[in-house]
């Protein structure tokens, strides 16, 4: 049979859908297949022959009771108004059974689907169409880990690997106003290191960088709950938060720090206070008269550290003894 100009025109219409590099179906009023392109054959795994004909909701039950069975639902009322519909991702990502082609267990595409009323004379249809957006996805995926580990690293010490000052500042803030709310308690360690200036000139600035490693470590270990905070402060001094921590406790803790890396005897500069690294350590605690803000627990704290290098360092001193 010699083609009217019209069965060529489909023909060449058709050959062209085929080739078209997102699925393609159309729905008749009754939702019943009546195209399915050549994209839609490998990631269904179902011909266009199997399919025509029957209504896409028995191909894919699983559309029952969708965003899509709706959208459709609203393309071919008879009220439809040309518009298209499109389904958000947030919804849905996935709403067809759809693999990689010849993946039949693989995970399913991520899917971009847009439903859109049309008429042909008096006839009501609907075209579907579904991009694979599996990459786009994958790259939004891979941009929010890369913004998640950039937000983790910014409250790191690059040198230490302990937290860093940013990080002391947001939690530090952040427990003072749980404590004031809770009615808690809640301590600060500010630490420095002995006569460190004299570290590096006796050992050079590398070494020097290593020593406030092993100290950020010795801190770190020695700070058993999940609440407390090990920061580098800045320099060579350190700072420790311990929630739920009263005065006295907050001073045991400190003792136990300064007598931990004390003990570690790790050699000092013949121009250093005492033949070890050594730690002077201010404690100050969260009280709802006078000290319930971060400036002046701070400053109670570094006011301590400051009697305590004024004692003769490697020793702790707490907000309100006699020396403070
Ligand atoms: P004090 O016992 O009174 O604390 O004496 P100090 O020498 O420790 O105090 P000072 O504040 O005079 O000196 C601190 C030194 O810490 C000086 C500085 O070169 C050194 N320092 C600060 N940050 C770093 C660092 O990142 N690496 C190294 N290696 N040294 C640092
Ligand atoms: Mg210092
Ligand atoms: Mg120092």
């Amino acid at each position: 049979m010699i083609p009217t100009d019209s069965d060529t025109a489909t023909d060449f219409s058709l050959r062209a859908l085929n080739l078209v590099n997102s699925g393609i179906i159309v729905l008749d009023a009754h939702h019943k297949i009546v195209l399915w392109n050549g994209w839609m054959v490998p990631r269904s795994a179902r011909a266009a022959a199997r399919v025509r004909e029957r209504s896409l909701f028995e191909v894919f039950p699983e559309l029952r009771g969708s965003r899509v069975e709706a959208a459709v639902l609203a393309a071919l009322s008879p009220s439809a108004d040309g518009a298209s519909t499109t389904i958000p991702q947030s919804e849905s990502r996935a709403p067809f059974p759809l693999r990689e082609a010849g993946s039949f267990d693989g995970p399913r595409i991520d899917q971009a689907v847009t439903v859109t009323p049309f008429r042909d004379g008096e006839q009501r249809y609907c075209m579907i169409e579904i991009r694979d957006v599996s990459g786009a996805v994958e790259r939004e995926k891979r941009l929010l880990d890369h913004a998640e580990s950039l937000r983790a690293r910014s409250y790191v010490d690059g040198l230490t690997g302990i937290a860093n000052r940013r990080y002391f500042d947001v939690a530090l803030d952040r427990e003072l106003r749980r404590a004031q709310r809770a009615k808690g308690e809640l301590s600060l360690l500010l630490i420095d290191i002995d006569s460190f200036k004299a570290y590096n000139d006796h050992f050079g600035h590398q070494q020097g960088d290593a020593c406030l490693s092993t100290v950020a470590q010795a801190l770190a270990a020695k700070l058993k709950r999940p609440a407390d905070v090990a920061a580098r402060y800045g320099g060579e001094e350190f700072a420790a938060i311990l929630p739920d921590t009263s005065l006295e406790q907050a001073r045991l803790h400190a003792n136990a720090i300064r007598d931990h890396v004390a003990g570690l005897a790790l050699p000092h500069a013949p121009a250093a206070h005492w033949p070890m690294v050594t730690l002077s350590i201010g404690v100050a605690s969260f009280d709802r008269e006078r000290l319930h803000e971060v400036p002046a627990l701070i400053e109670a704290a570094d006011k301590a550290l400051y009697a305590a290098k004024r004692g003769g360092r490697n020793r702790v001193v707490v907000d309100g003894d006699a020396s403070a």
